[in-house]
């Protein structure tokens, strides 16, 4: 049998290289950026088998979801399948465990959670459906059942965003978001948890569960809609890089990724472990993630 070549390693994806090199030039952020490895791998691995959507929006529906400031996504239209969500939850709290990021009890109990399916299903729809505003929910439906640890939402984040990840990509294709003037997502109706500044400078918002990403007034909070200026205090990384964007209404800040003079587009997984001392330096003057 003739000698195969040794097989070649797969490059590592993008995001994966800018981690490493993060973490070799600040090494106080190694364990932040180990953590957010494992999850960028997971994560990739589970949206490369979820199949591209197709959600059937006609415009007049689209036109009055927006117009309520309603999202599009209804848990029904996303490509989930239970099995693989399971896994992706396990594997989710797995890793936020493994680097401290979960206390042992509560991952005792969300691991319980995720292993009963009559429980989990019902759960993960109620909660979708409570957090996205998509259809009518009583305003009272709590998001978690009660009792459960405060840690299982950050797990539900994190698991379901490879399935609706897709679902932002089919319609960001497919629709017109511009009409889009809202603080929450227009896909799935989560807040923002970054933005970026486009080299026109535009500010767009990304979606803290889905990674969708809508264009957004520069200097008003995304948060409670307050556009005074003079109550909005932003301020920059010394390089340049990253802006924060902080409300002296709410209280609340948003970092974001300068475009205007960069030499690579956004990346939310390397960027907002990048960012980790601008967190520190808005907490230290009294602002809230
Ligand atoms: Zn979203
Ligand atoms: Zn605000």
């Amino acid at each position: 049998m003739p000698d195969r070549p040794p097989r070649q390693p797969r490059a590592e994806p993008r995001e994966v290289v800018e981690l490493r090199q993060l973490k070799a030039a600040q090494p106080e952020l190694a364990s932040a950026v180990d953590m957010q490895i494992e999850l960028v791998d997971m994560q990739r691995r589970v949206q490369g088998r979820v199949p591209l959507p197709w959600i059937q929006v006609d415009d007049a529906w689209l036109r009055a979801q927006q117009g309520a400031g309603r999202p599009l996504v209804r848990f029904r239209d996303i490509p989930l399948d239970w099995s693989d969500f399971r896994l992706t939850f396990r594997q989710t709290a797995d890793i936020l465990q493994r680097h401290e990021a979960l206390e042992r009890g509560d991952h005792t109990t969300i691991v319980r959670l995720g292993r009963d399916g009559n429980t989990l299903e019902p759960l993960v729809v109620g909660w979708y459906n409570a957090s996205s505003g998509v259809e009518d929910t009583p305003d009272a439906q709590a998001r978690t059942p009660p009792g459960a640890p405060a840690s299982l939402e950050q797990v539900l984040v994190l698991a379901i965003r490879p399935f609706l990840a897709r679902c932002a990509e089919a319609l960001t294709q497919r629709s017109d978001l511009s009409a889009w003037s809202h603080g929450h997502c227009p896909v799935c109706g989560w807040e923002p948890d970054f933005a970026v500044i486009t080299p026109s400078a535009e500010r767009r918002l990304i979606c803290g569960r889905c990674t969708a990403q809508w264009a957004f007034a520069p200097l008003t909070c995304p948060f409670c809609a307050n556009d005074d200026r003079a109550l909005i205090t932003s301020f920059a990384t010394r390089d340049g890089r990253y802006r924060v964007y902080a409300c002296d209404v709410c209280r609340r800040y948003l970092k974001a990724y300068d475009g205007r003079s960069a030499s690579r587009p956004v990346m939310v997984s390397v960027d907002s472990i990048a960012t980790l001392p601008l967190d520190a330096a808005a907490m230290q003057r009294g602002y809230v993630g």
